[in-house]
């Protein structure tokens, strides 16, 4: 497909160059004909009247009677071909340059279009896993033909539970493919980090609560130029993981502060913390370090940091993480001068 788009640009590349080129060419010939066919009417002026002329002629240094009309022709000749030449020429290298062009500015189409191939293969995946096992489980219990009213209930409960986190995965996708859009305008204006960041302990306060966990803000006044929302989630990202990944009765600090000429969002726990081998992959799709621990221990499908690094993207931030296995995690947003407020 990319290989047809390519020949496809090549050839509009060609199409423009060769317009130009042979435009030009034809304006060049059309004004040295001229030229030739005025000599051609001296040369046959003189040659009949036997007209004395200087001027032009004395330029070539050439008597006047000795300019015939075979010299002409055979010039005339020599810048058809020269013109030709050229042409072709520029054919070579307009073709060849059009092609490595066309390669250029095909290239983050064509990453563009394998990511979101790839968003899509990983999603259906995703989706198909428990989808088979939900229906492999209620055509179970319909052939069974001893069910009793309670067993029938307590399926449809499980199936219940299994369809919301099907929910909540299909919502975390849409949330991805929304920042992932090309193209997707999400507005802008001065934010206070502070209050992005008091909505979302708000929002996992009853998480946090059912965990006897504790969040501790420790905030400054910063405003930063962001989108409210993306900004609060964001923040609800790394609270929930916190709470998710922390012990009960743990502590959890969510920090809001000027760093020099930067602006930090920073949530850090006491919690189970990551391995070493797993922090480069924690921020891509569908990546959950240690899977056996964590898929057994809590829901989630890897999708969060995804998110979070999205809208840090979309912010022109840099989200970054330090953890120890057993000690703790702190995943920090810097938000770069440029876009940040004192507030
Ligand atoms: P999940 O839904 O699995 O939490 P995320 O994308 O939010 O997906 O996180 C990816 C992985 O990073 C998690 O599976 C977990 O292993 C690890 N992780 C994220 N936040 C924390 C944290 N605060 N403490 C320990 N591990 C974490």
């Amino acid at each position: 497909m990319f290989e047809d788009a390519r020949i496809k640009l090549t050839a509009w590349y060609l199409v423009i160059i060769m317009t130009i080129s042979g435009l030009f060419s034809f304006v060049i010939y059309h004004n040295i004909n001229n030229e030739f066919r005025r000599f051609e009417k001296l040369s046959e002026l003189m040659q009949k009247e036997r007209v004395v002329f200087d001027g032009p002629f004395r330029r070539l240094q050439l008597p006047p009677s000795r300019i015939d009309l075979a010299t002409i022709r055979e010039a005339r000749r020599r810048l058809v071909t020269a013109l030709g030449l050229i042409n072709i020429a520029i054919l070579g290298i307009a073709g060849t340059a059009g092609y490595f062009l066309a390669g250029r500015t095909l290239r983050p189409i064509r990453s563009m279009v394998d990511e979101q191939n790839q968003f899509i293969s990983d999603a259906s995946h995703e989706l198909r896993t428990p989808l088979t096992a939900l229906k492999a489980e209620l055509e179970v219990t319909l052939r069974d033909k001893r069910l009793t009213l309670p067993q029938a209930k307590h399926t449809i409960k499980d199936s219940i539970a299994e369809v919301n986190t099907l929910q909540a995965l299909s919502d975390s996708l849409l949330t991805l493919a929304q920042y992932q859009k090309p193209n997707g305008h999400t507005p802008m204006q001065y934010v206070s980090l502070e209050e992005a960041a008091r909505a979302a302990i708000k929002n996992v306060q009853p998480l946090a609560t059912a965990k006897r966990i504790s969040l501790i803000p420790r905030f400054q006044s910063v405003r930063v130029r962001g989108n409210p929302y993306s900004l609060t989630e964001l923040a609800v990202i790394l609270l929930d993981n916190a709470i998710k990944y922390s012990n009960r009765s743990d502590e959890i600090e969510i920090i809001v502060k000027k760093q020099g000429a930067a602006a930090i969002l920073a949530v850090s726990d006491h919690g189970v913390g990551i391995p070493e081998k797993d922090l480069p992959h924690i921020f891509d799709r569908f990546y959950r370090a240690d899977a056996a621990r964590t898929k057994s221990a809590q829901n989630g499908y890897g999708l969060g940091l995804a998110i979070a690094k999205k809208i840090s993207d979309l912010h022109h931030a840099t989200i970054s993480v330090t953890s120890k296995p057993n000690v703790g995690s702190t995943f920090t947003v810097t938000f770069d001068s440029a876009r940040f407020q004192k507030g």
